[in-house]
């Protein structure tokens, strides 16, 4: 090796220090070999250092510029939160002076303080919930129980005093005889109205869709409130539409109880007037078609004040009318939901001493024209039962006494059980052609009843009618499901009973 190819700092020292003898010993050159391999060594690992330091000095500069950053950005958030925290509670403490660190802590105490608030709200929230679930519970199962303990002795009532309405009696006992019926009546629908209110409140309610001939549909409802409007000297006149389609589809007994409620108000507060209901197309969107209905009277009216109150449940115009007129102040509040829950509402125009119209309208899909078999109409004069055998399966003293009666005026062979398991005896001993089953009864309920009878090999099937004050969502279905063929809910109408025990008995099973 020539010592030009050196480190240059040994090169320099080897021309200076070393004779041409010694440079050109084997072992001199191999020293100096060595020597320059540790200069360049040091020389890289110099050169190494170097260059690191430089770039950390780099990272150090970068690092400095991102924390100033970060510092501005934390400061101002202080200050941001602390105005957001003072927009929300004015008084809230902070602030501590100068001190941007103690700012922060008192804003984290303060927003700890705030979670643990919120907290303890939402654990009250949700006990407040769950009482407010078995409150609503309680009051559907309070409804259920109270409604059968109102229905029956309420069903002795009302049929003892159409009874007694048809036995012999003084002259001077027409009178209160009426007052009898006609105040059972009204606390029959009293009680329908505020179950059908709970119901609705529930969201228990679900509309039907069969094709209603709107023509013919209210032209029934004239006639059904036709003998009220004549007895109060009130004409009733319905106007219907000629461009309507000949069928629409909708729930036809949930129509009809909107419209009889707000003719039957018509003629409560109308005298020697007219009354007008009116149905019109309004529009036509493809399958669809909106029907207007509106239902016009020239009675006392509804001062302006009290027009949008009516329509909430239990408020009345004024209390002088419900002393003069009766009533529970559920019907239009009734009306309200049922519209509702079908996107629709109810409006009054009305002026004192002039009149009111009520109006709502509601879309229908166009019907085909296939009509429900109406159910037999009967009257309870001509229902004669022609020995029809039936089985009455009643507890309740009063009512065994009512409904035997009612049966035994329409030819009906009647026997009597007071329980299920009496009934099932009986009928696998007899042929009954109907019985009218109670549901609650000593012994066994009128659904265990029902599935023994209808388990037993019997020469032939009697028609099995539950007569039942259960009349909450889903009674009937249980009722049907256990085997029976029909339902009735207590207080029964005359009329209902009898156009059942008519259609079953011409539709007995085989
Ligand atoms: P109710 O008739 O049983 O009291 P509604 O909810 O049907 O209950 O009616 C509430 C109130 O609205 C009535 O008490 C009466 O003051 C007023 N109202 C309803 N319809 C009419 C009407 N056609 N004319 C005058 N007032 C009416």
């Amino acid at each position: 090796m020539n010592i030009t190819t050196y480190h240059k700092l040994l090169e320099k020292q080897a021309a200076r220090m070393l004779t041409k003898e010694l440079l050109d010993q084997e072992p001199v050159l191999k020293f100096l070999e060595l020597i320059n391999n540790s200069y360049n060594n040091f020389e890289r690992d110099k050169k190494i250092s170097e260059h690191a330091f430089s770039v950390s000095e780099k990272e150090y500069q970068q690092l400095a510029l991102h924390l100033r950053e970060q510092n501005h950005i934390r400061l101002q958030s202080i200050v941001k939160l602390k105005k957001a925290i003072l927009a929300l509670d004015p008084l809230a403490s902070v602030h501590s002076g100068d001190n941007d660190d103690d700012d922060l802590i008192n804003v984290i105490s303060f927003l700890e303080e705030q979670i643990r608030k919120f907290k303890l709200l939402e654990a009250e929230l949700i006990g407040a919930k769950e009482s407010a679930e078995q409150a609503v519970k309680a009051k559907t199962d309070f409804l259920s129980v109270m409604s059968h303990e109102i229905r029956t002795p309420l069903n002795a009532i009302i049929g003892i005093s159409h009874l007694l309405n048809r036995e012999e009696h003084l002259p001077l006992q027409e009178e209160n005889l009426n007052i009898l019926s006609v105040s059972a009546d009204n606390l029959f629908m009293l009680i329908n109205d505020i179950l059908d209110f709970a119901k609705i409140e529930e969201g228990k309610i679900l509309f039907s869709e069969k094709n209603i001939s709107l023509r013919r549909f209210v032209a029934g409802i004239k006639m059904a409130n036709r003998t009220k409007a004549e007895e109060k000297g009130n004409s009733i006149k319905v106007l219907v539409d000629d461009d309507l389609p000949e069928y629409v589809k909708g729930d036809d007994l949930r129509l009809g109880q909107i419209l009889n409620n707000l003719l039957s108000n018509a003629n409560k507060f109308t005298s020697n007037g007219s009354i007008v209901m009116e149905v019109l197309l309004t529009r036509v969107l493809g399958e669809q078609v909106e029907v207007s209905f509106s239902v016009t009277d020239t009675g006392i009216g509804i001062e302006p004040s009290k027009q949008k109150i009516i329509f909430e449940r239990f408020t009345q115009a004024n209390s002088e009318i419900t002393r003069q007129f009766g009533g529970s102040g559920l019907g239009l509040a009734i009306i309200k939901k049922l519209l509702n829950l079908q996107d629709s509402d109810i409006h009054v125009e009305s002026e004192p001493g002039k009149g009111s119209k009520f109006y709502f309208s509601l879309l229908f899909r166009k019907g085909d024209g296939v009509v429900m078999q109406e159910p037999q109409q009967s009257s309870f004069h001509n229902g004669d039962l022609g020995g029809v055998k039936v089985l009455l399966v009643e507890d309740v003293e009063f009512n065994v006494l009512v409904a035997e009666k009612m049966l035994k005026i329409w030819n009906a062979v009647v026997e009597v059980s007071n329980n299920g398991k009496e009934a099932v005896k009986k009928a696998r001993a007899v042929s009954y052609d109907i019985i009218l089953m109670d549901l609650q009864m000593p012994e066994m309920d009128g659904l265990e009843a029902t599935r023994l009878i209808r388990s037993a090999t019997l020469p032939h099937q009697p028609v099995i009618i539950a007569l039942t004050a259960n009349t909450m969502e889903g009674d009937e279905e249980e009722c049907l499901s256990a085997g029976m063929d029909d339902y009735l809910g207590k207080p029964v109408k005359l009329e209902e009973v009898i156009g059942k025990l008519r259609h079953w008995a011409l539709n007995r099973r085989k």
